[in-house]
């Protein structure tokens, strides 16, 4: 075994000069089969910097095994080869531990799609709002106001947990949790998300439809600190300034004219109350309810921001009916269906409004920051395919890249894909579904043919019309087949 090790070494002897052992971006390819790391497994390093997946090395050990082929090869008298024992004796998990081969073929990032941005800033520093916003421009498209907002908000709000503690003057500033209104797939979650991310501060994402009132089947509304605090690695410090996301707050509105204990709605915003305002709660670690098995901390949620989200739906008609009735008289009045077709009804939302809706009035003034995002139309669409540091042709196009491969779309294309999503009407979150089901046949026949240099996608494709048009590495272009449905 003690050759073994050397031999090990002195393979990396033959690759360490020009490569750095640390960079490991680079993706081993079998000597023998040609697959990559990714799909082989890993490999196992021979003499001369040559790599060998370890079912092609157990083939060839499987090979040498059999009489017939050490007759052939006139094995008949080896028992072992320059630095390897017997064959016998071959541990392949421990030659893989021991040796690290060369590098090949450039790695794949692992998990594309979800590639998340890098903390951009340090919480401690307090970014000012314009540079908040701008880094969330980079990855969240539109939605003007509400990066502004949002911005200020989280600045504000650091800046309060900054001074808090040792201002000695009489003046509190108070909270800025927010209630953030918006139809669904508009970006709510992933504004917040990315958000904590650029700020590098730990984040709970809850359902308000998962919450109960204590006692009753469900999780208790400490369970949000729960998530907190094991997204901050059960520090407690950490958590008690991070942020929790609560989304479909709107499902907690009162229930209209019922005699039954609402243990799910009424009741819920009312358990939230004392998180919202800032208390000292008692929280179990590592799980969603108490009980007596679960050990418990107590988080002070004074220095943490409470987002809650909802799609609000009808939360318009409330809107329209009230603007009508205000403005029904005199030289202004307007007719009853004059907002009918405003995009924006839902950033005239007010207090009132969301009362009426069956939000109580403690909850509502607990959140001082109310806004409203836009639903994303066709050309917000076709933006958030392209433009965010990650979009998701980007990523599409990188995949392809790996292959050495040309991905293109063409303007009319990306305009059937929005339009595509759009029927489905779940905002940009239908975009994904719809690449993913025409990326399907591209990534599966584009690699058959290693002549391929360039696939470009058009309407008539996304539309089942037609083919990508695919170029040759040469000059050639040609269509493929249509899609299968
Ligand atoms: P919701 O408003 O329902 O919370 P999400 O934030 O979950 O919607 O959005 C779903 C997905 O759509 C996100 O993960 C993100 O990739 C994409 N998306 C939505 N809005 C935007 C936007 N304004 N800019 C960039 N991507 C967006």
């Amino acid at each position: 075994m003690d050759d073994i090790k050397k031999t090990g070494n002195d393979y990396d002897g033959d690759t360490k000069d020009n490569r750095d052992d640390n960079d490991d971006s680079y993706e081993k390819v079998c000597f023998m089969c040609r697959r990559t790391e990714s799909q082989a497994g890993k490999m196992i390093n021979l003499p001369g910097g040559i790599q060998v997946c370890s079912d092609c090395m157990q083939k060839s050990f499987d090979a040498m095994d059999n009489p017939e082929i050490r007759n052939m090869l006139n094995l008949q008298n080896f028992t072992g080869m320059k630095g390897f024992p017997d064959m016998g004796m071959f541990d392949i998990d421990y030659i893989r531990e021991r040796m690290q081969p060369p590098k090949g073929v450039k790695k794949p990032k692992e998990d594309k799609k979800e590639k998340k941005p890098q903390a951009v800033f340090d919480i401690r520093s307090l970014p000012a709002p314009h540079k908040i916003k701008a880094a969330l421009d980079d990855y969240v498209i539109g939605q003007e106001y509400a990066k502004k907002v949002i911005s200020v908000a989280v600045y504000n709000h650091y800046k309060r947990v900054r001074t808090g503690t040792n201002s000695l003057d009489e003046i509190e500033i108070e909270k800025s949790n927010m209630l953030m209104i918006g139809p669904t797939g508009s970006g709510k979650t992933y504004l917040v998300k990315t958000l904590s991310r650029l700020l590098d501060v730990p984040l709970a994402l809850a359902d308000a439809t998962a919450l109960t009132e204590a006692g009753y089947i469900g999780d208790d509304v400490e369970s949000v600190l729960s998530k907190l605090l094991s997204a901050a690695g059960n520090d407690v410090e950490k958590a008690q300034t991070g942020i929790v996301f609560i989304d479909e707050i709107d499902k907690l509105a009162k229930k209209q004219n019922t005699n039954q204990r609402d243990v799910s709605g009424e009741s819920v915003q009312q358990g939230l109350l004392k998180l919202l305002e800032g208390s000292e709660v008692e929280v179990p670690v590592g799980a969603t309810s108490k009980n007596a098995m679960v050990p418990m901390t107590t988080v002070n949620t004074k220095n943490i921001l409470f987002i809650c989200a909802g799609a609000f739906p009808g939360l318009e008609d409330i809107i329209k009916q009230r603007l009508t009735k205000s403005s029904s008289m005199g030289f202004e009045s307007r007719l009853k269906d004059y907002y009918d077709d405003d995009p924006d009804i839902l950033t005239k939302a007010t207090t009132q409004d969301l009362r009426e809706y069956g939000m109580i009035p403690e909850f509502i003034g607990r959140l001082p920051m109310i806004f409203a995002l836009r639903k994303l139309d066709r050309r917000m669409l076709v933006r958030i395919l392209k433009e965010p540091k990650n979009a998701i042709l980007k990523q599409y196009r990188k995949l392809l890249e790996l292959d050495e491969v040309k991905l293109d779309f063409n303007d009319e294309a990306l305009e059937a894909i929005a339009d595509e999503a759009l029927s489905r009407d779940t905002g940009a979150r239908a975009l994904r579904s719809v690449i993913e089901e025409f990326m399907l046949d591209i990534m599966y026949e584009i690699p058959k043919d290693d002549n391929i240099g360039q696939v470009l996608i058009t309407r008539e494709y996304i539309e089942h019309k037609g083919g990508p048009v695919i170029s040759m590495r040469g000059t050639g272009q040609a269509l493929i087949g249509e899609r299968q449905n």
